[in-house]
């Protein structure tokens, strides 16, 4: 029986995981193939409810979705069950489990592509969604000195932070943990003295409302900074250009979004995933959406 993976998000015309995941299962000879299933939120119970046929392995879950999507599934696994965010659906036997596989991609790609330690670092975490909620949790195992989550909602910032320092106090760890607006007085104060700066906003990405714009100023960002923009599409996102005007040394998210395909892809088929299939044929899609 031929076998269907899908990705499920709105609106998902920037995504190149359909490129990437259809040239890892073909290199597999996987008779499976990745679809779009672009879902507006009403129709989100039902598009769920259909990953539960037998001819579907499963699904990635997307902007704005991966929060919404915990309520809908059978089980959770543990850490994504602790982020409150996931990305990745397996169907086995019509019984539907969730996984975050963002976390691990970020963090391979943080220490493998940009040489990051993450220990006793001072983090500032732009953002408060699905994507935010995966980074300030893996950073927060990691043993980070310092969290700043910036969020353009304050309130939702300061909710993350609030979870963040629970978690922290059960696990009796001495992360300093706060919330600031973004843009705020306050953060311009704090950025500073980050060594680590996360966009996790969707500003930057195209097709979106923030297309074209920076979450952070060039003023803002200190030389010895690292910038990661998990933004990918285009690959030298707004952000990433004026980190490098002020100096920094910067990553995109590319190798995060192949390293968390790697691991949906083991989930589904049980195989590991060819990553220089995977990691070519996203930089060959980005280049033709003009990325
Ligand atoms: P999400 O849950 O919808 O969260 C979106 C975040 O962006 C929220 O914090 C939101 O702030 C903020 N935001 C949206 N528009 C904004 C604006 N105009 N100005 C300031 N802030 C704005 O999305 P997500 O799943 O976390 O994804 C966030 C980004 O990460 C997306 O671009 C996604 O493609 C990228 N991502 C990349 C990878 C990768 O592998 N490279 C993996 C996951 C996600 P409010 O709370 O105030 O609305």
């Amino acid at each position: 029986m031929k076998q269907f993976i899908s990705l499920i998000g709105y609106p998902l015309k920037h995504s190149v995981s359909p490129d990437f995941q259809q040239a890892a299962l073909d290199y597999c000879k996987l008779d499976t193939r990745y679809e779009v299933w672009e879902v507006k939120a009403g129709d989100l119970p039902s598009a769920i409810n259909r990953l539960r046929q037998p001819q579907n392995l499963g699904a990635n879950i997307t902007v704005p979705y991966k929060e919404a999507i915990i309520g809908l599934l059978d089980r959770i696994d543990d850490f994504a069950r602790l982020v409150g965010a996931v990305n990745t659906v397996v169907n086995k036997d019509g019984s539907l489990t969730g996984f975050n596989t963002d976390a691990p991609g970020f963090l391979k790609a943080l220490r493998e592509d940009a040489g990051f330690e993450p220990e006793n670092k001072e983090v500032l975490i732009l953002g408060a969604g699905g994507a935010a909620r995966a980074v300030s949790f893996v950073l927060l195992q990691e043993k980070v000195n310092t969290l700043i989550i910036a969020n353009r909602s304050l309130a939702k910032a300061e909710s993350l932070a609030g979870v963040l320092t629970k978690q922290a106090a059960n696990s009796k760890m001495k992360t300093e943990i706060a919330a600031v607006a973004l843009p705020s007085a306050n953060l311009t104060k704090v950025v500073v003295h980050c060594q680590l700066i996360v966009n996790c906003t969707t500003v930057g990405m195209k097709h979106s409302s923030g297309a074209g714009k920076s979450p952070l100023a060039s003023r803002l960002i200190h030389k010895d900074a690292l910038v990661y923009d998990l933004v990918y599409n285009p690959s030298r996102t707004p952000l990433l250009k004026v980190a490098k005007a002020a100096g920094a040394k910067t990553i995109g998210g590319l190798p995060m979004l192949v390293y968390q395909g790697a691991a949906s892809f083991k989930l589904w088929t049980g195989r590991e995933a060819p990553l220089d299939i995977m990691l070519s044929a996203a930089r060959k899609a980005l280049v033709s959406t003009g990325g």
